[in-house]
């Protein structure tokens, strides 16, 4: 069978480093490529309501640009059902409008770690219930070929615990492993990866 190439507009070393290893699991005969000259290209806005709309967005604009290319673009965040969906799509920047937070020796992922702890400080154990969701679209020539959703299921802790992973790791408890996302070894994390798995979803789409 012929290898699909699949272009990932993201400069994320990390989102690259789970299609690709997502992509040689599958052995779909899929290889998974950074879009090249991406860094000279102008981001497009990511201000779509939802993680759809955003991946959408990215995947038809980056890939008019590359032309006859298949171009991946996904959009990703932490789902929190106490908040109603919050912080979702603000997800990367959740902590930055808080005052409470704009302390200037944080980094950017305490101070959302930190919001979302003040916005569950009233929410019990029980009711802490979260995911990590990844929408991924495929587009050629401005036109997408399909959609895609993966998610992984856990539970917002009361403090942080571990230090592998980003983001909102430390605070994302995994009951069936009983250790955050930044407790468990990069292996498993690949396993479980929301992007992995929109990925596993998408492919199948393409063929
Ligand atoms: P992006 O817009 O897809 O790059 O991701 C938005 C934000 O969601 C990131 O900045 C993180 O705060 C959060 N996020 C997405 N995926 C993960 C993950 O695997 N671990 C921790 N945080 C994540």
């Amino acid at each position: 069978m012929k290898t699909m190439i699949l272009y990932v507009a993201t400069s994320n070393p990390g989102k690259l480093r789970d299609f690709s290893a997502t992509a040689k699991a599958q052995e779909t005969n899929t290889e998974i490529l950074p879009l090249p000259g991406l860094a000279d290209i102008p981001a497009p806005p990511e201000d779509e309501p939802t993680f759809e709309g955003n991946a959408r967005t990215k995947a038809i604009y980056y890939s008019s640009l590359a032309p006859g290319k298949i171009v991946l673009a996904d959009d990703s965040g932490l789902e929190v059902d106490a908040l109603h969906g919050a912080p979702g799509v603000r997800s990367a920047r959740y902590g930055d409008d808080a005052e409470f937070t704009s302390s200037p020796d944080l980094s950017l992922d305490e101070r959302n770690n930190r919001c979302l702890l003040h916005a569950l400080r009233n929410v019990p154990e029980v009711d802490r219930q979260a995911r990590y969701r990844c929408v991924l679209a495929a587009a050629r020539d401005g036109q997408v070929l399909a959609i895609a959703d993966g998610s992984v299921e856990g539970i917002i802790l009361f403090e942080p615990r571990g230090h592998s992973g980003f983001g909102y790791d430390p605070l994302f408890f995994l009951p069936g492993l009983e250790k955050t996302m930044a407790e468990i070894d990069l292996q498993t994390k690949l396993a479980l990866s929301h992007r992995g798995r929109a990925l596993r979803a998408l492919r199948p789409q393409l063929a």
